[in-house]
Parts: structure tokens; C-alpha cells; sequence
């Protein structure tokens, strides 16, 4: 049996990390099992319907690199993936259903439906239908349908207990009086996502269910719907909540965001999908650097765990440093270019391999490079040390400038820049730094040498001249400490 696998969203928000979680849980099952990923799009709530949702679920799926092998944009041998236009599949179950008994016609209005609800709640009760219309007369039901007046269908959810087999769960028991007699069908024509999907998991030969543990409760009515329908259920995966680190559910609190924001954030969609697959699963090898092919290759959905997993922001950053590195360094500049768009190719490709060791986000490249583009414009805190002052400051600059002036700059030159340290009894980190701040105005660049190296040597010089003339007029306007 060839596994056919689904990822089924909602297009009611942006697609967030816990749902990206459950496609890419998809994606590796099926790619590990040379079966089949679907991308199908569960879009029957009118009502919580977001426009722009579908455009970013497709691109935060793709940009993770998570193409599917049926769906939206690609077709397939079950078209149409919408289930929007997938009705009249839906309304055939329930006209079947409704003719066996094992749904009826619901007249309850809202308003009665509300009122239930609160006296429920008054009485310390559980929600959920009481079954008023349960056991109408067939000819009353018939004169209402024929009236026009509005009504849902709802699942006859019938006596005894239910069990969803999961396949790292094992067996749950459900006690079908603690099911409610679920909506099948709207009352403006829709299906609910219960019926919807379990007509499209069957008539799209879904073999596998996977999908985040909130739906644990709804499978046992599914399962129902599976028999009512006389139809094999497919195999059942619930996936482990995702926590923030305090364990409650993951949420905005937490700093969690769109998948598309971590792209925006400078994280590598290779560190995203390493870091969502440890979601819930682990290679057991002890090594959690791993690329895609990697994960389909060591996948294996028997091991997904049950306990809730954590979401570990540092754990994220420290994979993003290490994929990171793991560019070849002509890809890692092409990553970097968007974030430093001004920057000469040349340079570029020159500076790469000195930022690409120590960058644990993309976001770094204009703070390291920026440099490159520009001069340091005025801003030059932290040029004098702590321990000197402004006219000793100039002096080291001075001598500083000779060495520079004496050859191509480049590590080279680390003698004669110690030799000026030794000289003014200044310690030769401090006269890295002062040098540092002169030539890029930041305390936090590529190595010094070989970032003089790339500005070349008529650069240098007139950003050490720059430096002292700055620090000569700052000197001039009130005293030198
Ligand atoms: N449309 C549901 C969701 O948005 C899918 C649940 C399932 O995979 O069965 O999460």
C-alpha cells in the first residue's frame, strides 16, 4: 500500500509554526515512504474565510522547500484540492446518511441553542446538543424540509464507545455519550471540517492521518463517520503539542510568529525545517543537525513522541548559525545579498568567508558589512579606551596610520601594530579597537586586518585621518579629558 499523506489548513490566518510542523511531518513521512504529499485546502468556514491566508500558506511551504505532490497550483488525479468546490461530494454523504438514520435534521435555532448552552452552564453540565430534534416524526421533518425552514444536519452519535487507534498512541477509548451529536452540514449548505474531511480523506485515498494532537478529540467521530459510511479509516497520527518554554501552548506571548516573519528574522529555511522536525521527534543519533534529505532518510513516524515538545528559541539560533556555516560560500552570499543590497559583488564574495563564521542570523550582515558600503559617518563612541585619553587617542592613531601607510594593509601588518602598542604602553587589544572603530565605527566586524585589507589602503588612511580630525575638532570644542 503506497502512503498518501495530507496537509489539510484552513485558510483562516498566516500558517504558523505548529501547522508548519504538521506539513513537514507529512512531507517526510510520505517522502520517507516514497508516497504521496497533499496540499489540500480546507476552506468551508465561510465565515472565518481569510483572503491573503491561501498566498502565504503555499509560500511559507515552499520557502521551507516543502513542495506538494498534489494540490493547489499543481493538480492531480483528485482535483479539486478546495473544498469549496468539492460540495456536492459532501452533501451526497449526508443525503446517505440521513436516509440510513445515522444523521437527522436539526430545526434548532441559535437563539434556542444559546439559551441551552447557558442553562448548561448553570447547572455545572458539559455543553453540547440535548437532542431535541433527535427523534422527530419523519412527517413533521418533511413538512419543515418542505417549508423552507432552515436546519443543520447532525451525526446520530449512537450508544456504546468508541476507539481511535493512533499509531504512537495506541489505542484510545471514547465514551460515546461524551461526543456530541456533531454538525454535519450548516445551515447555509456547508459542510463542517468533520464531514468534509473525512468524504475527502476517503475519496482522495488518504492513508494516513497526521496531524497536531488538538484534533485527538474529534477523531472518535470520525471513526463513527468512517462506519456509518461504510468505509475503512485510514491510519491516525497525532503529532505532540508545541509549548513555549514556561509549557504553556505556544503563543504570540512566546514571541512566536508567522513562519514567513523567521525569514524576515534572518533565519535559513534549512535551520526552520531541522528545528521544526525536533518538534515532537529526534533522530536518536544525538546529532540534530540535519538537512532535509537527511530527515526524510532517518524519519520514521513510529518515533514521533507523545509528550508535548518545547519550543527552544536558543536551540533555533544555534541551528541557524550552524547551517549557516554548513553554505557553500558562494551560496551563503547570494543569502546575504538581500540584506546588504548596495554592496559591490566583489566585495561581497571578498567579505563572505569573514562574516560566515561568526553570523547566527542573516540579520547581522548590515551591522558586519556595513562598513564596506559606507564610511563611518561622525559616530565613533568607544574610539577613545577607557584607560586613555583623547590626545593619546590621536597619537596611536597617528602612528597607526604609518603602518598602514607603509604597506598594503592586511594581517601582515600585526608587527608593526604591536610595536605601537608596546611604544605608547597601550594594551594591543585596545589599539584594535580604537583602529577598529576609525575604520568601520562599530565595535563588532569581520576580523580588523582583513577588513582593511578589503577597503584598501587609500581607505584606511582616510578613515584614520577622518577619525583624528574628528577627534582633533571634538578636542578643540572643549577640553580633552
Ligand atoms: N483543517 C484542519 C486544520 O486547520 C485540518 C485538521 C486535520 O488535519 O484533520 O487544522
Amino acid at each position: 500500500m503506497k502512503v498518501r499523506d495530507r496537509y489539510a489548513p484552513s485558510p483562516t490566518g498566516a500558517l504558523h509554526p505548529g501547522n508548519a510542523r504538521s506539513a513537514l511531518f507529512n512531507y517526510l513521512f510520505a517522502h520517507r515512504e516514497e508516497g504521496t504529499f497533499i496540499l489540500r485546502i480546507e476552506d468551508t468556514d465561510r465565515r472565518r474565510h481569510d483572503d491573503g491566508s491561501l498566498a502565504t500558506i503555499m509560500e511559507g511551504l515552499r520557502w521551507l522547500g516543502l513542495e506538494w505532490d498534489e494540490g493547489p497550483e499543481r493538480g492531480g488525479p483528485h482535483e479539486p484540492y478546495f473544498q469549496s468546490e468539492r460540495l456536492p461530494l459532501y452533501q451526497a454523504a449526508a443525503d446517505r446518511l440521513v436516509a440510513t438514520g445515522d444523521a437527522y435534521r436539526c430545526f434548532c435555532t441559535p437563539e434556542r441553542l444559546e439559551e441551552l448552552r447557558r442553562s448548561q452552564e448553570r447547572a455545572h453540565m458539559p455543553p453540547g446538543y440535548d437532542g431535541r430534534c433527535r427523534d422527530l416524526d419523519p412527517a413533521v421533518v418533511a413538512g419543515r424540509v418542505a417549508a423552507g425552514d432552515r436546519a443543520v444536519i447532525r451525526m446520530r452519535v449512537p450508544g456504546g464507545s468508541t476507539a481511535v487507534v493512533d499509531l504512537v498512541r495506541g489505542t484510545s477509548e471514547f465514551a460515546n455519550a461524551t461526543l456530541d451529536d456533531q454538525v454535519l452540514v450548516k445551515s447555509d449548505g456547508y459542510p463542517t471540517y468533520h464531514l468534509a474531511s473525512v468524504v475527502d480523506d476517503h475519496e482522495m485515498d488518504i492513508t494516513h492521518v497526521v496531524r497536531g494532537d488538538e484534533w485527538l478529540p474529534s477523531a472518535p467521530k470520525h471513526v463513527l463517520l468512517y462506519g456509518m459510511l461504510g468505509w475503512e479509516p485510514p491510519v491516525f497520527v497525532h503529532l505532540p503539542l508545541v509549548l513555549g518554554p514556561d509549557r504553556a501552548k505556544l503563543s504570540k506571548r512566546h514571541g512566536a510568529v508567522a513562519l514567513l516573519e523567521y525569514r524576515d528574522l534572518g533565519y535559513l529555511p534549512e535551520a526552520m525545517v531541522n528545528f521544526l522536525a525536533l518538534l515532537g521527534w529526534s533522530p536518536g543519533t544525538g546529532d540534530d543537525f540535519m538537512t532535509l534529505p537527511q530527515l526524510v532518510q532517518a524519519f520514521d513516524i513510529e518515533k514521533v513522541q507523545v509528550s508535548p515538545a518545547v519550543f527552544d528559541a536558543a536551540k533555533l539560533d544555534h541551528l541557524n548559525g550552524q547551517h549557516i556555516r554548513a553554505l557553500p560560500p558562494e551560496e551563503f552570499a547570494a543569502r546575504v545579498r538581500p540584506w546588504v543590497p548596495e554592496l559591490r559583488e566583489e566585495l561581497l564574495a571578498a567579505a563572505a568567508p569573514l562574516v560566515q563564521e561568526r553570523m547566527t542570523r542573516l540579520t547581522e550582515a548590515p551591522g558586519l558589512l556595513g562598513f564596506l558600503v559606507a564610511a563611518p559617518d561622525g559616530g565613533r563612541d568607544g574610539i577613545v579606551p577607557k584607560k586613555h585619553d583623547r590626545a593619546a587617542t590621536i597619537e596611536v592613531l597617528r602612528d597607526a596610520r604609518a603602518v598602514f601607510a607603509g604597506a598594503d594593509p592586511g594581517p601582515g601588518l600585526e608587527p608593526g601594530l604591536r610595536d605601537v602598542a608596546t611604544r605608547h604602553d597601550w594594551k594591543f587589544g585596545e589599539v584594535m579597537m580604537t583602529l577598529r572603530i576609525a575604520l568601520t565605527g562599530s565595535p563588532v566586524t569581520p576580523p580588523l586586518l582583513e577588513s582593511a585589507a578589503l577597503l584598501g589602503q587609500e581607505e584606511v588612511l582616510g578613515r584614520i585621518d577622518a577619525s583624528v580630525a574628528a577627534l582633533e575638532g571634538a578636542a578643540g570644542g572643549k577640553e580633552a579629558s
